[in-house]
């Protein structure tokens, strides 16, 4: 719920303005930058959520009404909400990305207390990735100075020509203290933004200097393609800092979400389902080069749990389709240890998960090197499931040709096996471990169980979080409350007059008249336009939370109706609607007046009894209402 940042924020961006942002932002587009959307029928998209972790898609996006709505958690709104949410933005930063990816000009309603401002206060965000932009195109023409040249030498000798540098916005940091810093503060950056954004740093007397110095520089972009960072690499011998500097933690940068290239990369990804992990930025761009355009890389961390959240929404990842995921560590000790973390991390994949170790451990960017393009893909193609890798690599370090080798690596590789998540696959490795080792079956067999049961928990799923949060649908009555606020939501100008005129009495579970109550206390159906603004208000106006969530899904879920509703279609729903509500009040009343004597109460019961007769009256109109006949 934002109504309050609205509120505020309007004496910032022009109503209109922001209202324009709303209609001409395609709310999938918007989306699909960060979430693969699949079609989920009724022209409605379905993803896995970004807001919880989820194995199947229960992220619903409608396109014509510019609204998502996550039935598994809540989570819900317009374009701006998502941002807001997706990106920890601001009100006014999300609608000034949405403007400048729309490609319109936002005007700013000045404050008339104080003198007209010349520059309009833009998000924090927003200026952390122009001062990011700035500095791109300044090191990128640095790229071609005369001190650059060991810059350009790095990449020639790694097989990157001049094409190469520019698609990937390669950089050289020049050898000076602050000709960034001066640079950017000349365009209007200021101290504390250079700060923030990690491009500069106080040096210790107090002046600002730049971060990088006498360095290649890789941009590095989130997934909308907004650079955020960059990597830079050691070039010169008497530079004693590290092999690799990154970008700090800043607001923008956070390198445990951080995958090198996927902007270039996501949309090959979601298309063949799987994802190429390697380990620098010249393997990306070696792999992407080659013809394995899937290739992304972590930057300055191991690969972990976020970054895994990051690629499963992006491959679409779920019971329904597996995503592959292909890791290229190195042979040697360390990569080994990465793989076998990766093995940790892969039972929270669903997907299938390889490993890929290039013939002498060489890495995709020598490997294209040495022995040219077709060499990279074929890396990929040849693949090993990392199970495989991992039982290898458990046993190769003993002697298998002593009983006490054998059972020492049969009790390392046990473990392994238990861990398998697809169970139905153990067996199968049981076999394949006890051929490996040279050994019978029923003792492998035996460490595996022994293995498995003395696991916590024991590979149980984690009980799914969230759950509904409305009102199922148990009830003919309950699935037609559901469809009349439905059109209220949706279709509110079609809806209309009808829908106000039916009484909030005529609602019987209480999560449904919240809502109802809601739309009344918002001003009614017939006040409103439609559209993400009335969704809000509506949203806003309800006081009870299951409710509030109940009015996104209401959002989004497809009429019950093949093709679009009409009045009479309105006009059906709410008869039935109605009709419930009148036939449970004809039946109270005969069983009131069966109750009462005639003769001693008569006054009553008359009275009762013509109560009876014109709600029999209405139900006869509505049965006809109902049926069709308007
Ligand atoms: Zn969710």
């Amino acid at each position: 719920m934002y109504a309050e940042g609205v509120a505020e924020m309007a004496g910032r961006i022009r109503d209109e303005d922001i209202a324009l942002v709303r209609e001409r932002t395609s709310i999938a587009e918007v989306i699909s930058d960060t979430v693969t959307l699949k079609s989920a029928g009724a022209g409605n998209l379905k993803g896995l959520c970004p807001f919880h972790d989820e194995k199947s898609p229960s992220f619903n996006v409608s396109p014509a009404r510019n609204v998502w709505y996550c039935f598994g958690c809540g989570a819900g709104g317009d374009a701006i909400k998502f941002l807001m949410d997706a990106e920890h933005l601001s009100f006014v930063e999300s609608v000034e990305r949405l403007a400048a990816r729309a490609g319109l000009q936002l005007r700013y309603v000045e404050d008339d207390r104080s003198a007209p401002r010349t520059r309009p206060q833009q998000g924090q965000r927003q200026r952390l990735v122009a001062a990011h932009a700035a500095a791109v195109e300044f090191y990128r023409a640095q790229l071609g100075a005369a001190g650059a040249r060991p810059a350009r030498e790095f990449l020639a000798r790694r097989g990157f020509d001049r094409a190469a540098a520019e698609r990937y916005g390669c950089g050289f940091a020049p050898d000076a203290w602050d000709l960034l810093t001066k640079h950017l503060r000349q365009q209007g950056f200021t101290h504390d933004e250079l700060v923030t954004a990690g491009l500069s740093r106080p040096s210790r007397s107090g002046t600002l200097i730049d971060r990088f110095r006498r360095r290649l520089l890789w941009p590095i972009r989130d997934l909308t393609g907004d650079v955020i960072g960059f990597g830079a690499r050691k070039l010169f011998d008497d530079d004693d800092g590290p092999k690799y500097l990154n970008t700090p933690e800043t607001p923008l940068y956070k390198k445990s979400h951080i995958l090198y290239g996927i902007d270039q990369a996501k949309r090959e990804i979601a298309k063949q389902g799987k994802v190429v992990v390697v380990e620098g930025y010249t393997d990306v761009m070696a792999c992407h080069l080659a013809g394995v355009p899937t290739a992304v890389a972590t930057c300055g961390t191991a690969f972990g749990g976020d970054h895994i959240s990051v690629l499963r929404r992006v491959l679409f990842d779920s019971d329904e389709r597996a995503g592959e995921i292909i890791f290229t560590f190195d042979g040697d000790a360390a990569g080994q240890k990465a793989a076998l973390r990766a093995f940790e991390d892969d039972q929270r994949f669903v997907g299938r998960t390889f490993i890929a170790v290039g013939p002498d451990n060489m890495d995709p960017c020598e490997l294209r090197l040495a022995k040219g393009d077709l060499a990279v893909r074929d890396l990929v193609a040849r693949r090993e499931p990392l199970v495989d890798f991992a039982l290898r690599h458990a046993i190769n370090r003993y002697d298998l040709d002593t009983v006490d080798g054998r059972v020492e690596a049969m009790r390392r590789a046990a473990p392994l096996v238990a861990k398998i998540k697809d169970r139905e696959k153990r067996p199968e490795y049981v076999r394949k471990l006890a051929g490996d080792l040279g050994m019978e079956i029923e003792p492998v067999q035996r460490a595996v169980l022994a293995a498995a049961s003395g696991q916590p928990a024991g590979g149980a799923p984690a009980p799914a979080r969230g759950g509904p949060v409305a009102p199922t649908v148990d009830s003919p009555q309950s699935l037609v409350e559901r469809e009349a606020l439905k059109l209220a939501v949706q279709e509110p100008v079609l809806a209309g007059p009808m829908f106000d005129a039916v009484e909030a009495s005529a609602y019987r579970h209480p999560v449904h008249e919240a809502v109802r109550a809601a739309i009344a206390a918002a001003g009614g159906v017939v006040a409103a336009t439609g559209g993400a603004v009335w969704i809000e208000q509506v949203r806003d106006a309800c006081a009870d939370l299951a409710g509030q969530a109940l009015v996104g899904e209401l959002a989004v879920e497809p009429l019950r109706i093949d093709g679009e509703p009409d009045p009479r279609y309105v006009s059906v729903t709410l008869a039935q609607l109605q009709w419930g509500s009148v036939t449970g009040r004809i039946k109270d009343l005969k069983s009131k007046i069966q109750r009462i004597n005639p003769v001693s109460n008569k006054d009553e019961y008359f009275a009762l009894f013509g109560e009876l007769l014109s709600l029999e009256q209405h139900a006869r109109a509505l049965r006809e209402q109902a049926a069709g006949g308007l």
